[in-house]
């Protein structure tokens, strides 16, 4: 699938030219923003660590994103890392050692901390303490090491693969939702502007009509779109040029791009709309569980395309009419 239509972060995401810096700047997540700028006055005003703050939810939804604010907002500084990447316990002691007073420590995936470091954040986390093995065998001995009061901020896609422990040790879990077509609409405008382009409101609006609920994605097929917009529209976003384009991107109607008219065509097609288990769905489109459950499945079941049931996945009358099939009658036994 074209990357540009996928949530995940890109090389080019690194600009930080779209971020929003400040609380402020930050359009949507109303409820997480209200919350989190009452801990943010709090911390600041005891002079205390803020609390430990876990961001869930779909890739390219601001959870990078509010972790660097709140260290900005904080007023300290910010230190970036990911589960995968701390391969031993050693790795995030080493982390942990270097932080400052009040920190933010941002760690991404980490549901996929692997199990042995995922310990030394346990002591960490709760008493600002680090438990360290020095030397082997017999002679083996424990030191305790003394940290700096700091912020954890994690951020996953799958809360449910968070083991208890760790989920238990944030005293802030942050749920982020996708975007209203409004909030996207004022994101893309803005973002039109950072990139010195022109685009008409209806422009801009179309965009964020098919972004798929995701400020990432947006700010992609802004790009692309300016790119067409430039070459083919004399340089302005039009309502008209907008749709060409994302058409041409393989985006539909909906912002469904071809992997999500693949999953719905196939459960259409194939198996009569489900129920169908996810490990068949899986092994039909070469697609791994984990992508299906962490960015096609969400959107699809926000839009009321799919449902899950306990005994698979079923597609919704929406996803018929969407795709332009008559949905099957009941086979009798
Ligand atoms: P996540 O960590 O959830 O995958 P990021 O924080 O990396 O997502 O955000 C993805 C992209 O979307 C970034 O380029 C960021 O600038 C942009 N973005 C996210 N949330 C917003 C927002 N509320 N307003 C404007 N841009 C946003």
């Amino acid at each position: 699938p074209d990357p540009t239509l996928r949530p995940e972060p890109l090389p080019e995401d690194e600009g930080r030219a779209l971020r929003p810096q400040m609380l402020g700047d930050f359009i949507g997540q109303a409820e997480a923003r209200a919350n989190l700028r009452v801990f943010i006055q709090s911390a600041r005003s005891r002079g205390e660590a803020m609390d430990h703050t876990l961001f869930h939810g779909p890739p390219g939804l601001g959870k990078t994103t509010l972790a660097q604010i709140m260290a900005r907002e904080l007023g300290v500084g910010f230190r970036m890392t990911s589960g995968p990447v701390l391969a031993k316990a050693g790795d995030l002691a080493a982390i942990l050692t270097n932080l400052e007073a009040r920190d933010v420590l941002f760690i991404d995936e980490i549901h996929r901390l692997n199990p042995a470091v995922e310990e030394v954040l346990y002591p960490a986390m709760e008493d600002y303490e680090l438990d360290l093995v020095i030397g082997e065998g017999p002679a083996a001995r424990t030191v305790r090491i003394e940290l700096q009061p700091f912020t954890l901020v994690g951020a996953t896609t799958r809360l449910g693969l968070l083991t208890t422990p760790l989920r238990d040790r944030f005293g802030i879990p942050t749920r982020l939702q996708f975007y209203t077509e409004d909030e996207l609409h004022e994101i893309v405008s803005r973002n039109a502007v950072k990139l010195g382009v022109r685009a008409e409101p209806e422009g801009a609006r179309e965009i964020a009509r098919r972004a798929r609920g995701t400020p990432r994605i947006a700010g992609r097929l802004l790009r692309r779109v300016v790119d067409f917009a430039v070459v083919e529209g004399g340089g302005v976003v039009t309502r008209d040029l907008a749709d060409g384009a994302l058409t041409r991107l393989g985006v539909d109607q909906l912002g469904l791009d071809g992997a999500d008219r693949r999953y719905l065509t196939l459960m259409a097609e194939n198996y009569s709309g489900g129920p169908v288990g996810i490990e068949t769905l899986s092994a039909a489109l070469s697609e791994s569980r984990d992508a299906l459950e962490e960015v096609i499945e969400p959107y699809l079941l926000q839009q009321g395309l799919i449902q899950r049931t306990p005994r698979g996945r079923m597609l919704a009358q929406r996803a018929w009419d969407h795709l332009g099939l008559p949905v099957p009658r009941p086979q009798g036994p």
